[in-house]
């Protein structure tokens, strides 16, 4: 009964909102509507990076990992970045932040996923993401034996603070974390780290130093005991400074976390 007024409802707001794809334009009916934000045309088309960068410089860097010359108050161990960032994905991201279009999650995590899966030089982030992860070499997927969840490795969305959460009614990061985790069997964790400082948006800041002055000591890692050891990945959509994965990644290793990366749709 749920699922025909889900439906119903969905039919209803096609017909006063009707999606168009925010690639073609086409509005795709044929589609679920999860399809249709980025259709399939358009998604294909979509490569995800050739190169990672290193999170600190901006500049190349094997596998995203940090330089080790870009250590110093860098916590992050490197940063993946699926796609490059441009118009498109600006307005993807704006439209899933901000006009709360929830399902522009999928075609975004999707998209982490493939740039992952499509990579062709394995490193140690990928180590990490396919720790639960065996191929069936038969049928060239995954099985889902390994759902068994060994936690080496978690996922953590950057999270927000109570209020913003509360306007917004979703946490972005966690929508793309959560499909991430389902596809890769790793645990995604919301209860580990909070937002402790309502702090403004980043891209209400005007420079590089007032990002990371505006992120400082934002974070709360609620349950020291369970990062100890354990490699985490930081889930967020854009990265700009990598001021805020930073933070994150200061407060999880002065808990103990072992290796921290961060995890991004597109990198700035
Ligand atoms: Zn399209
Ligand atoms: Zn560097």
């Amino acid at each position: 009964m749920q699922k025909i007024f889900a439906k119903t409802f969905e039919y209803f707001l096609d017909l006063i909102f009707p999606i168009h794809c925010l690639g073609c334009g086409k509005n795709r009916e044929e589609l679920a509507a999860r399809e249709r934000w980025i259709c399939p045309d358009c998604f294909l088309k979509i490569m995800p990076r050739g190169e990672q960068v290193c999170p600190k410089c901006k500049e190349a860097s094997e596998g995203g990992r940090t330089h080790s010359f870009c250590r110093g108050d860098n916590f992050l161990d490197g940063l993946w970045a699926a796609v490059y960032y441009d118009e498109f994905f600006e307005r993807a991201v704006h439209d899933f932040k901000f006009k709360f279009i929830k399902e522009i999650s999928y075609p975004l995590s999707e998209l982490m996923v493939r740039s992952i899966l499509e990579t062709q030089e394995f490193g140690e982030f990928q180590d990490i993401v396919l720790v639960n992860y065996a191929k069936d070499e038969e049928e060239g997927i995954y099985s889902d034996e390994q759902k068994n969840v060994k936690a080496e490795t978690i996922l953590i969305p950057v999270p927000l603070h109570p209020k913003r959460y509360a306007m917004r009614g979703f946490n972005q990061s966690f929508l793309l974390a959560k499909n991430i985790g389902e596809k890769f069997a790793l645990p995604v964790r919301e209860d580990i780290l909070s937002r402790t400082k309502n702090t403004k948006p980043q891209s209400k800041t005007s420079n590089k130093e007032e990002r990371y002055k505006n992120i400082e000591s934002a974070f709360l890692c609620r349950k020291p005991d369970e990062v100890k050891g354990i490699n985490i990945i930081v889930v967020d959509d854009i990265c700009t400074t990598s001021a805020t994965l930073n933070e994150c990644a200061k407060e999880l290793k002065r808990c103990g976390a072992k290796n921290v990366w961060g995890w991004v749709v597109a990198r700035k």
